[in-house]
C-alpha cells in the first residue's frame, strides 16, 4: 500500500532549506558576548572567555555603530558570480577605513576588562599608525596568526570580523553558494567549524561557519571539509563528559580535522565561543596526527 502524502506533509528535503545563511548583525557579537560569559563559569580558562566576552561585546558595539560601507554594485556582483568567485573576497575586495575605526572602538571598549599582557597589547596596537594596521590586516586576511605581533592579531582579526559581518548582513541573499564548498562564498575565507542546526528551523542540517564574515554555507554531513572525502574516512572524537557538543571530525584521507558544534543540542552553543572553550580538544586531536583545516582567528597560536 502507498500513503500519498499531500504538499504540506513532504519532510523538508535538504533541497528545500536555504544554501546560504548571512549573519544577523544586530545580535551575532552579542549572541557570542553571552556564550562566552556563560562558558567561563568554572571552565579552567573563565578569565580568558570571560575577556573573550568582553571583545564580542565590543565587537557587537562597533558593529551598531559601523557607518554605512559600499558594498559590490550589479556589474561586479554578476561578474563574480561568472567566475564562481565569492562576493567580496578577504584578500582583494577594497575594504574601507570603517574597518580600522571598529579596531579602536574595540581597543577602547576592552581596555577597562584587560589583565597588565593584554592592556600592554592594547597600547601597543593603538599607537599604530595606519600604514602599520593595514599591513596587519593583510596578514590576518591571509591568515599567517604567527611571528612578530601575533599577540596582536586577534584584535585585529576581532575588527575585521565586524567590517566583513557588516557586508555580509548587507549582501543578504545576494549571496549564492559556490561551486567549491570549502571556502566562504561572500568572503572566500575558511570555515573556523561546522554547525549542525545553524537555526532551530534547521536541525539536522550541516552548514560551514566562515572565520571571517560569520556567513555560513550548506554541506552535506560526514564529508571531510577539506578534500570531499565521503563518510568511510571521517571519524568523530570529543572530550568526556561534555555530552559530544563539540566534536572533532576527522579525516583518515588528508589527516585533517574540523570541529562540529552540535547547535541542535544547544541552541545558545555558538561557533566561535564553544570553539574557543574546548582547546583541550584540539590538543588531543592534534596529538593523534590530524592538523586543523580552518583558522579562528581570534586565537592566538601557541598561546591562550
Ligand atoms: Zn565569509
Ligand atoms: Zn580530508
Amino acid at each position: 500500500m502507498t500513503t500519498l502524502l499531500e504538499p504540506g506533509q513532504i519532510p523538508q528535503a535538504t533541497g528545500d532549506a536555504p544554501r546560504v545563511l548571512t549573519p544577523d548583525a544586530k545580535d551575532v557579537f552579542a549572541h557570542r558576548a553571552r556564550r562566552f560569559a556563560q562558558l567561563a563559569e568554572g571552565h579552567p580558562l573563565g578569565d580568558y572567555l570571560r575577556f573573550m566576552g568582553r571583545l564580542a561585546e565590543a565587537q557587537q558595539h562597533a558593529l551598531d555603530a559601523m557607518p554605512a560601507v559600499p558594498v559590490p554594485d550589479d556589474a561586479h556582483e554578476s561578474q563574480s558570480r561568472q567566475h564562481g568567485m565569492p562576493l567580496v573576497p578577504a584578500q582583494s575586495w577594497p575594504r574601507d577605513a570603517a574597518w580600522r575605526g571598529a579596531l579602536r572602538a574595540i581597543l577602547n571598549g576592552v581596555a577597562p576588562h584587560a589583565n597588565e599582557a593584554a592592556a600592554a597589547t592594547l597600547k601597543a596596537l593603538g599607537a599604530f599608525d595606519d600604514a602599520a594596521l593595514e599591513a596587519l590586516a593583510d596578514r590576518v586576511l591571509r591568515t599567517e596568526l604567527y611571528g612578530e605581533h601575533a599577540d596582536k592579531l586577534p584584535f585585529v582579526a576581532a575588527a575585521l570580523q565586524v567590517y566583513w559581518t557588516r557586508l555580509a548582513a548587507r549582501l543578504g541573499a545576494a549571496v549564492q553558494p559556490l561551486d567549491v564548498p570549502g571556502v566562504c562564498p561572500c568572503c572566500g575565507a575558511l570555515p573556523a567549524v561546522s554547525v549542525i542546526g545553524a537555526s532551530p528551523e534547521l536541525p539536522g542540517l550541516r552548514y560551514l561557519h566562515c572565520s571571517l564574515c560569520g556567513t555560513e554555507w550548506h554541506m552535506t554531513r560526514a564529508q571531510c571539509t577539506a578534500c570531499d572525502a565521503g563518510e568511510s574516512a571521517v571519524a568523530y572524537q570529543h572530550i568526556e563528559g561534555d555530552k559530544g557538543l563539540v566534536q572533532a571530525e576527522t579525516c583518515d584521507v588528508c589527516k585533517s580535522y574540523l570541529k562540529l558544534v552540535r547547535r541542535d543540542k544547544d541552541a545558545s552553543a555558538d561557533p566561535v565561543a564553544d570553539d574557543l572553550a574546548t582547546l583541550a580538544l584540539d590538543i588531543l586531536v592534534d596529538e593523534s596526527g590530524f592538523s586543523r583545516s580552518g583558522p579562528n582567528l581570534l586565537l592566538v597560536p601557541g598561546g591562550e
